[in-house]
């Protein structure tokens, strides 16, 4: 059954042999989608018939989010040490064990129930894929389960089992890095697309971090890192050095990070809803812009450094606090986040793309910025299908 789409009054197509600028906007246009793709777009003038239409009515019409970032999978909340961060207190990587026990103490049901909703308030704000990790299980059987239960909400899966050292390892990292590298990473494998550690101050070193990405990249998992949000480090280095696809927060950066990053296939992850949700400084997203490096936006949702699921909020504070134009927000909230996950079917809607889209109740795509916290996610298609219907 094939789809128009007309009526849309400034769409992005994240292809810039379509429209204007790095958008590619075509304006007064349509699409057509066939078998959950795009098969046509163009001028709503010119546009072929099918067998269902939506009537854009005039809105702006933009690539589904892809949020290439999120911890979903856990139990329980930390408002009362969010509070207590705003009251004064830093933010260090210590927290994560209370998620941790909440998570390991949680049923299966409760986990993936929790999980799904979580995913479901993502879809509502119009993230049409997700990457979900692992990482507040922490033993072989919670880690596992952990992925069984983001695989039931994404392919975009990524075992994190080198989060933090659990407190049944205190004092004794390299025995938890081998379980890791080894039984561990044999149980989750089967069950993740990707591999992430997050190496940093209080987290990984460098060798450690090198350990587990090695052994994971061994299983043919793609590789990711969570690198130099805490504090200067080797994350990226070590990030661009065994090729993965991308080094996320990134706020703290120095020359050679950059240099680094220049050319390579790495794509850096900006997370603003961290650094605002623990009142860090942003990181420079301009030094990396102007350097040509590719950029994505992501959520980072997790219950300790960033609970939101949205998207809108994360390109509205990346255009406010880290200096993003509002093209460059949306790009990279999209197109951005489609590169960090090595995707080129999402993040555009361009012929041969999947047909995931949101129809915003705005002329333009500026307004996710300009009207800050405002729902504006008016229809969510997700391959062809109508999946959100707000208002
Ligand atoms: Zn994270």
């Amino acid at each position: 059954m094939s789809l128009l789409l007309d009526g849309i009054g400034l769409l992005v197509t994240n292809d810039t042999g379509l429209g204007e600028a790095a958008l590619g906007v075509l304006r007064d246009a349509a699409l057509v989608c066939e078998g959950g793709r795009v098969a046509w777009v163009g001028s709503a003038a010119t546009a072929p018939a099918a067998d269902r239409r939506i009537d854009a009515g005039g809105r702006c019409v933009i690539p589904g989010f892809v949020d290439s970032h999120t911890h979903l999978v856990f139990a329980g909340d930390r408002a009362e040490e969010f509070a207590a961060r705003m009251a004064g207190r830093p933010y260090s990587a210590g927290g994560i064990a209370n998620t941790v026990a909440a998570t390991r103490a949680a049923s299966d049901v409760e986990l993936a129930g929790h999980a799904a909703k979580l995913a479901t308030e993502a879809l509502q704000a119009g993230t049409t894929t997700i990457e979900v990790k692992s990482g507040y299980g922490l033993t072989v059987a919670d880690e596992e389960r952990s992925l069984r239960v983001a695989a039931t909400l994404t392919g975009e899966t990524t075992f994190l089992g080198a989060h933090v050292v659990p407190p049944e390892y205190a004092g004794r990292p390299d025995d938890y890095v081998t379980l890791v590298a080894g039984e561990m990473l044999d149980a989750c494998a089967p069950h993740a697309k990707w591999a992430d550690v997050f190496c940093d101050r209080g987290a990984f070193d460098a060798d450690q971090a090198r350990t587990v990405l090695q052994a994971a990249r061994a299983h043919g998992l793609g590789l990711r890192v969570h690198a130099n949000q805490l504090a200067p480090g080797p994350g990226v280095r070590l990030a661009v050095d065994l090729g993965a696809a991308s080094a996320d927060h990134c706020t703290h950066l120095s020359d050679d990070d950059v240099q680094a990053l220049v050319g390579s296939a790495t794509v850096v992850t900006l997370l603003p809803g961290a650094e605002f949700s623990t009142g860090s400084a942003y990181p420079d997203a301009r030094r990396l812009l102007d350097a040509g490096i590719t950029v994505a936006l992501a959520s980072d949702c997790n219950p300790g450094s960033s609970y939101t699921t949205n998207l809108p909020f994360c390109i509205a504070v990346a255009v406010r606090e880290m200096g993003l134009t509002p093209e460059e927000a949306l790009w990279s909230a999209t197109a951005g986040g489609a590169r960090a996950l090595r995707r080129d079917d999402i993040g555009r809607l361009s012929q041969g793309a999947r047909a995931d889209a949101v129809i915003l109740d705005a002329p333009t795509y500026v307004h996710l910025a300009y009207r800050p916290g405002v729902p504006l996610v008016h229809i969510v298609l997700r391959g062809a299908e109508t999946v959100i219907i707000n208002g």
